[in-house]
C-alpha cells in the first residue's frame, strides 16, 4: 500500500559511521539496535551492518531479540535487560545472551542454564543497571562472554568518566570474561583508554553527534520526507493553523504537508523547524498539527501538490531547534513512515 510519508535512510552513511566509530575506538565496534534500531528498523540495520562486518548486536528485551529474526552469519546478540522471571522460556530457546545485571538474575541463570554463556553488566557509578562492585563474588561459576559497564557522563567532559574507567579496569582485573566493554557512542569518542575490547555505539551509527570529536565524521542517516497535500496563498493579515498563532505579514505562498506530532514531529518544532526542496528553505508557519504542518513556500513557487519536501532533521541542529534529545528525535518517528534504504 502507498504510504504517504517516507523515511529515506542512507546506507552508505550508516556504514561509514560504523567504520569511523570502530577506527576511533581502535577495537571492534558492535551496534545497539534496541528500540527497533533507534526507530530506523532493527532488521535492516543489523543486516546492513552485518554485511559491513559488524558482529555484536544489542537489544533491550527478548521480544526485540525475537523480532530481529536471523542474525548475520557469525554474529552474536545480547539482551540488555537480562533475564527476568517471565523471560526464561524465551531466553532458553533464543541464541542471544542475557546481560545479567542483578544477583537474582545471576542466580536464575546459573540454575536455569548452567554453563551456558552470558554477559554481565557491572555498575561503576551510574546506579542504573548492574551488579555492584561488592557483589562480584556472586559471578563465580558463570561463563562470561562480555563483561560490561556503562558511562553516565560520556557526552560531557566530566571527572566521572575517568573514575568509571578506573573502576571498570579494576573490575576487569578481578572478574574473568572473554571480553570487556565500557563505551557507548560518546564513550567511543573518548578514545582508546575507554575502548577495552569492544565498543557499543548506538546513536552515532544513526547520525547522532554525541561529542565534538565526532563532528564532521558522523553523517546524517535518516531523512523524513513529507508530501505536499495543498498549495495555498495566505493573504496579508490572515492566520494559519490552530490557535491562529501565526499571521501573514504579506501575501505568502504556503504548502501544507502530511507530517505532524503523531509522526514524532513534535509541537516544539513550531516557529523553529523547516523543510527544504533542493536548496530552497521552507520555514514552518503556525503550530504543528497531529498529521499536518504548514510551510512558507515562497522560496519554491514551482512546488506543486503531490511533490515531496525533506524535513530539516540533521540531529544536532534539530535537537538544538526543538529542545529534544537526538535520541528522542530518532526513536519517536512513527510507523507511518515507509522506511526506505537507499
Ligand atoms: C543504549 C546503550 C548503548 C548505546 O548507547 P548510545 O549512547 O546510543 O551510543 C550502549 N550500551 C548500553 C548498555 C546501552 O543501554
Amino acid at each position: 500500500m502507498h504510504q504517504a510519508l517516507r523515511l529515506r535512510l542512507d546506507t552508505a552513511a550508516l556504514i561509514s559511521n560504523w567504520r569511523w566509530l570502530q577506527q576511533a575506538a581502535g577495537v571492534t565496534a558492535g551496534a545497539a539496535v534496541k528500540a527497533d534500531g533507534y526507530g530506523l528498523g532493527a532488521r535492516d540495520v543489523a543486516r546492513l551492518l552485518g554485511e559491513a562486518g559488524c558482529r555484536d548486536f544489542f537489544v533491550s528485551s527478548w521480544a526485540e531479540a525475537e523480532a530481529l529474526g536471523p542474525l548475520p552469519r557469525g554474529a552474536a546478540l545480547s539482551v540488555l535487560h537480562g533475564v527476568g522471571p517471565g523471560d526464561l522460556e524465551a531466553a532458553l530457546v533464543n541464541s542471544a545472551r542475557p546481560i545479567l545485571s542483578t544477583p537474582t538474575q545471576v542466580a536464575r541463570w546459573k540454575e536455569a542454564a548452567p554453563g551456558r554463556p552470558c554477559d554481565v553488566m557491572v555498575d561503576t557509578g551510574m546506579n542504573r543497571l548492574g551488579v555492584r562492585a561488592d557483589e562480584l563474588h556472586l559471578l563465580g561459576g558463570l561463563q562470561i562472554e562480555t563483561l560490561m559497564s556503562h558511562l553516565a557522563c560520556a557526552d560531557e567532559d566530566s571527572a566521572m568518566n575517568n573514575v568509571q574507567r578506573d573502576r571498570f579496569a579494576a573490575v576487569a582485573a578481578a572478574v574473568d570474561a572473554k571480553r570487556y566493554s565500557l563505551a557507548n557512542s560518546a564513550g567511543t569518542c573518548l578514545g582508546r583508554e575507554f575502548a577495552f575490547d569492544l565498543v557499543r555505539p548506538g546513536l552515532a551509527l544513526y547520525g547522532g553527534v554525541p561529542r565534538e570529536e565526532a563532528e564532521g565524521h558522523i553523517a546524517q542517516v535518516a531523512f523524513p520526507e513529507a508530501e505536499v497535500l495543498q498549495r495555498r496563498t495566505i493573504k496579508a493579515g490572515e492566520s494559519c493553523g490552530y490557535g491562529a498563532t501565526w499571521r501573514a505579514a504579506n501575501d505568502i505562498e504556503a504548502a501544507i504537508v502530511n507530517i505532524g506530532y503523531a509522526d514524532g514531529y513534535l509541537r516544539c518544532f513550531a516557529g523553529r523547524g523547516a523543510a527544504s526542496v533542493g536548496d530552497k528553505a521552507l520555514p514552518l508557519i503556525g503550530r504543528v498539527s497531529m498529521d499536518l504542518v504548514a510551510l512558507d513556500a515562497s522560496a519554491a513557487p514551482e512546488l506543486a501538490e503531490g511533490e515531496w519536501v525533506t524535513m530539516d532533521y540533521a540531529l544536532p541542529e534539530a535537537a538544538e531547534a526543538s529542545g529534544l534529545a537526538q535520541y528522542e528525535l530518532l526513536t519517536g518517528l512513527s510507523q507511518r513512515f515507509e522506511r526506505i534504504w537507499v
